[in-house]
């Protein structure tokens, strides 16, 4: 089965239909790309599979199960993690601290709390690595990294807290022609770890660089369905 699938799914706001009808399906190791301009519905795709929205149409499947999340956490319960654009790091905290910010191992004290520390910098200098960054001093604050390398830090610190799906809303939005070169790069790097990434943009050449299938969003419904290889300009 495909880690999440969409099928015909709707949801209104009132008597506005943000969505209706759009189908979509993220497989592990593979990158689906939805695109679509400012009120084609992009965020209220990311709400319901992020679980702060519910569909009122349709099917919500993962891993072949049916689905309705009612909660950011029953989202990540299930392996889907979103990334947002405005990124929740503390500048001045150390890469390692913000990688494991919320998380267990630093509420805890204790004999252990050194030993702690040190695993959790290799941990998250491990976990960059995986991604092509190779960060020796990950006791730098997070604000010091470019924003590409914050994107890169967040994306690795949802692979390893446990997602199968990662949601990334507009990771390229608000940078430069290099840095959206690395986070595209850092986006290749989880699918080849496996993950099944929805990318949402609305830049189509950043969408070609790197999806393997691609939704068109247009006012709620779908406009266009493609995959890659119809449109390889190889052949
Ligand atoms: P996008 O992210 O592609 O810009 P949205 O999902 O935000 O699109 O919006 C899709 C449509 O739904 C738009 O017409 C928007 O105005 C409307 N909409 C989005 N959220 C709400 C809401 N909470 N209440 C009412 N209308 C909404
Ligand atoms: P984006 O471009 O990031 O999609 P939007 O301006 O479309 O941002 O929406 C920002 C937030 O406001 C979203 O959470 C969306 O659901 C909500 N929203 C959008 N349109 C409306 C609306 N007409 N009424 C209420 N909330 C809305």
């Amino acid at each position: 089965a495909a880690l999440v699938e969409l099928t015909e799914v709707s949801k209104h706001y009132g008597n506005i239909r943000a969505l209706d009808g759009v189908s979509l399906r993220v497989n592990a190791g593979e990158i689906t790309c939805v695109l679509g301009d400012n009120g084609a519905g992009k965020s209220t795709l990311i709400k319901i599979i992020a679980g702060l929205h519910q569909h009122d149409g349709g099917d919500f499947e993962i891993e072949g199960e049916p689905t309705r999340l009612t909660s950011p956490r029953a989202a990540l319960e299930r392996g889907v993690a979103t990334v947002y654009q405005d990124l929740a790091v503390v500048p001045l905290m150390p890469v390692w601290r913000n990688f494991f910010l919320g998380s267990e191992p630093v509420t805890g004290r204790g004999p252990f709390a050194r030993l702690d520390v040190a695993a959790m910098r290799r941990t998250t200098r491990d976990a960059l690595l995986r991604m092509g960054i190779d960060l020796r001093d990950v006791d730098q604050p997070i604000g010091t990294l470019s924003g590409g390398e914050r994107q890169c830090v967040a994306i690795a610190r949802a692979i390893h807290f446990g997602a199968k799906v990662l949601v990334l809303d507009e990771p390229t939005a608000a940078l430069g022609v290099k840095q959206s070169g690395v986070v595209l790069k850092y986006v290749a790097a989880a699918r080849d770890q496996g993950i099944g990434v929805v990318l949402i943009t609305h830049n189509p050449h950043h969408a070609y660089l790197v999806a393997d299938r691609f939704i068109l969003l247009k006012r709620g419904t779908m406009a266009g369905r493609y995959e890659k290889s119809e449109i390889d300009l190889d052949e």
